[in-house]
């Protein structure tokens, strides 16, 4: 699915960062930031190749900001990227608008960083005159946190990876390839990552993965009253205080959806998928009326959020047709109105499997979607999607990832698509 000779995966860290690095590593951001942006003005409506972009507006990121040349470079290359996801958005119907770079990231590559695995460590280019910092990868304890099967493999070398400043904490997005071999070991095996949306939870995965709304939906509501007060006070100060609870709630709402993209992107990261499928938003209100917190609004800006970082790692986002998703069982496909006690209840009418229902549907979104796949010539080169414990293969079944991962999973609902009866439980 990347279009180059490689395979490419990502490999999520946190980092400890000293405090006086932490303030040029956040210097270094505010430039970066300053530079897309003067690309980004530059090109907008005039070119969006990465050479193009860089003939034109090298030279004035270099005078208008500290960014060193690489620094520069890689401006001019983030600025052609997003202008051409905004073309490409128009073409689909859908609106776009210049970009502005306000989230705090910045692009590091092979010749800004340098990755020391044995030290776990990595060092990274910072503005102006100023050296490289050192910073320490911030690993999982146990040797076997998926990202060592990159650090600590020859086979997979670092390339363009992105730096994040979240909540005072620093997270290192380190990307890595590897050339493919030959076109068909290339293919047909990939992963998808199936998502459901829903009303108590914002979002489930198919590994079970479940983003909870309880929290949000308290606060709405606490929002939701506090400017019912306001409201009832009806004085001038009462509704510019009305209009900063607004503000602040929005923000609120964008925060948690933000951290929910993060958590799916990571998912699918951590479950070595190619791509991420969601239902299609399409009416969603509809199917989902007792939402108080969700809007149609909410789900875009999601989907929105997730399909950026994904194209960010390298995977693909896209959509596939609800139908029944909610009323199939996912292990023997039966579909029927009565699998569906109440709203979190899924009870197979024909094979007993009882699950979440929100799971039930997050796997059937991936499986609608690999079985319209196998019927089409987009060649995602997926066939599998992804549980905790394991992988699907629609009409071919379950495949544990592992003989210990699959004793030490929570997860039930290993799907016997051969024997459909043979579940009672
Ligand atoms: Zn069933």
């Amino acid at each position: 699915m990347s279009g180059d000779d490689y395979h490419r995966r990502t490999a999520i860290t946190r980092l400890a960062v000293s405090s006086t690095d932490e303030s040029l590593l956040r210097d270094t951001i505010e430039e970066w930031k300053q530079g897309c942006q003067i690309a980004v003005d530059k090109a907008w409506m005039w070119c969006h190749s990465k050479s193009d972009v860089q003939q034109l507006a090298y030279d004035g990121v270099r005078e208008n900001t500290n960014l060193g040349s690489q620094h520069a470079i890689l401006a001019c290359h983030q600025a052609a990227e997003n202008i051409k996801s905004c073309i490409s958005r128009r073409q689909d119907g859908k609106k776009a608008s210049k970009p502005t770079y306000t989230s705090p990231t910045i692009t590091y590559d092979s010749r800004t960083m340098t990755v020391f695995p044995e030290k776990e460590q990595v060092s990274l280019t910072t503005h102006g005159d100023h050296s490289r910092v050192r910073a320490d990868l911030v690993l999982p304890d146990d040797k076997d946190g998926y990202q060592h099967q990159y650090l600590d493999s020859d086979e997979w070398e670092p390339t363009e990876s992105t730096l994040h400043y979240r909540n005072g904490d620093w997270y290192l997005h380190l990307g890595f390839r590897k050339p493919k071999q030959d076109a068909e070991e290339a293919t047909e095996n990939g992963t998808v990552l199936g998502v459901d949306l829903g009303v108590n939870e914002i979002a489930v995965t198919s590994t079970a993965r479940f983003f909870s709304a309880g929290e949000l939906n308290h606060k709405r509501r606490e929002f939701e009253r506090v400017r019912g007060d306001l409201q009832k006070c009806g004085t001038r100060n009462a509704h510019r205080t009305m209009e900063a609870v607004s503000g602040r709630e929005d923000r609120y709402v964008k925060h948690v959806l933000h951290s929910v993209a993060n958590g799916i992107v990571e998912e699918a990261l951590e479950h070595d998928c190619d791509g991420i499928v969601f239902e299609e938003l399409d009416g969603i209100r509809e199917r989902l009326p007792e939402a108080a917190w969700h809007s149609e609004w909410a789900f875009d800006r999601l989907y929105e959020y997730v399909e950026y970082k994904a194209e960010a790692e390298g995977l693909f986002v896209e959509t596939t047709n609800p139908k029944n998703t909610s009323k199939r069982c996912a292990e023997c496909g039966f579909i029927h109105d009565a699998n569906r006690p109440s709203r979190d209840t899924f009870e197979c009418q024909q094979c007993g499997n009882r699950n979440h229902a929100d799971y039930n549907a997050a796997k059937n979104v991936a499986d609608v979607s690999l079985r319209r796949e196998q019927q089409s010539s987009r060649g995602r080169g997926v066939s599998q999607y992804a549980l905790k414990s394991g992988t699907v293969t629609p009409n071919r079944g379950y495949t544990p990832y592992s003989t210990e991962s699959e004793a030490e999973s929570t997860d039930k609902s290993h799907p016997q698509r051969a024997s459909p009866s043979g579940r009672a439980k």
